[in-house]
């Protein structure tokens, strides 16, 4: 099976010129789509039977906010088990933490668990496979990117 790349399904508005467009909430807010986006990519590697642990490290997205991020981190099992304990943590690439949007909790040999602010806790809560239940988490992705593309659209309107 081949995944989708999450930048492809999500609905992830394309940043223009490389300039903010909006606020400091909706960059928040589309970092944590995206980091979502690669936490469900993970999620599912997780269910390749192949992928049934014997304690060695096995290959992980690094769950950062560039959408075009395809760095891999290694983590055991187990490793990767303690990181999903909680919704608001994403696993990353030493390097590409994003201080201004979220905070390092753990740093370990070749990884970073970061946490994302309270501020984007509905995103990343609702596109938590674990935490939702659901078992097509793009749709549940897209269905996120189109409520906050759709609120942007409606400030952007409201601004004079
Ligand atoms: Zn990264």
């Amino acid at each position: 099976m081949r995944l989708a790349r999450p930048g492809n399904v999500s609905g992830m508005p394309e940043r223009r010129g490389g300039r903010p467009v909006a606020s400091a909430e909706a960059d928040a807010e589309r970092a944590a789509l995206v980091e979502a986006a690669f936490r469900i990519a993970n999620e599912r590697t997780t269910e390749w039977p192949e992928r049934h642990s014997d304690g060695r490290p096995e290959l992980y997205l690094c769950e950062c906010a560039a959408l075009e991020c395809r760095a891999r981190v290694a983590l055991t099992r187990e490793q990767y088990e303690a990181a999903r304990g909680d919704p608001q943590h994403f696993i990353v690439f030493p390097g590409h933490e994003r201080l201004e949007i979220e905070t390092v909790v753990e740093v370990h040999d070749g990884y970073s668990v970061v946490r994302k602010p309270d501020v984007v806790r509905h995103i990343v809560v609702a596109a938590d496979p674990r935490f939702t239940g659901v078992r097509d988490p793009f749709a549940a992705a897209t269905a996120l990117s189109e409520h906050v593309a759709a609120r942007d659209a409606r400030r952007a309107k409201e601004e004079p």
